[in-house]
């Protein structure tokens, strides 16, 4: 089992090689290695990111076959299903990282923004479940003087959103919550940025 400080220590490392174009992800292509992990599954981290095309998470974080746990969800909200993908993942993985990772300029919370700002009633239900799991966590920094394309309050948007998802799975599941107090499950959010490829993990991240 690797400690989360340590798995967060090869996080950083591997988006060190990502930004810097020194990949080496020569681990997919090994014939050896799809034979050994046919046999355990031992991800080093489990994370819930966002589906956007843009944030390929084996490709920012430099890891290959069998590293990471990954749950990717529109927004990188937390529902149900993404709830129990976490407690399985920590439970029978061992994996005792758990990163949120949001990004700039995510269409989800831009979505959201402009659905509050300009609530239409064309919505389908499944976007709005997405737009509704969004809304709380950014409804208290949407200022009326600000249009929902401002920057700042998107970026501010995007953290709050982030921000929620952690808190939701630290106090939203039992089993997580145990495996916090008791066997060293540490969750944390993120950021990654779009135009630097940069990862920056949140204040007070101390695993
Ligand atoms: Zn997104």
């Amino acid at each position: 089992m690797i400690p989360a400080r340590e798995a967060l220590e090869r996080l950083r490392e591997g988006n060190g090689r990502f930004v810097a174009s020194i990949g080496s992800r020569d681990t997919l292509r090994s014939d050896a290695r799809h034979i050994e992990l046919s046999k355990d599954h031992k991800p080093f981290v489990i994370i819930l990111g966002c589906s956007d095309a843009r944030v390929p998470v084996e490709l920012v974080f430099d890891q290959g076959l069998g590293d990471l746990f990954v749950i990717r969800v529109a927004g990188n909200i937390v529902a149900p299903s993404q709830i129990g993908s976490v407690e399985f993942a920590a439970e029978r993985t061992g994996a005792r990282l758990v990163v949120v990772l949001g990004h700039s300029r995510c269409g989800a919370i831009l979505a959201t923004l402009e659905e509050m700002a300009r609530p239409s009633k064309e919505q389908s239900r499944g976007l709005r479940s997405i737009v509704e799991r969004v809304r709380p966590a950014i409804e208290p920094i949407l200022m009326s003087q600000i249009t929902p394309t401002d920057d700042a309050l998107i970026r501010r948007a995007v953290r709050a959103n982030v921000t929620a998802s952690v808190s939701h799975l630290r106090h939203g599941s039992e089993i997580l919550e145990r495996l916090i107090q008791t066997d060293g499950l540490v969750i944390v959010g993120a950021e990654y940025c779009l135009e630097t490829g940069v990862v920056e993990f949140f204040d007070g991240v101390q695993a």
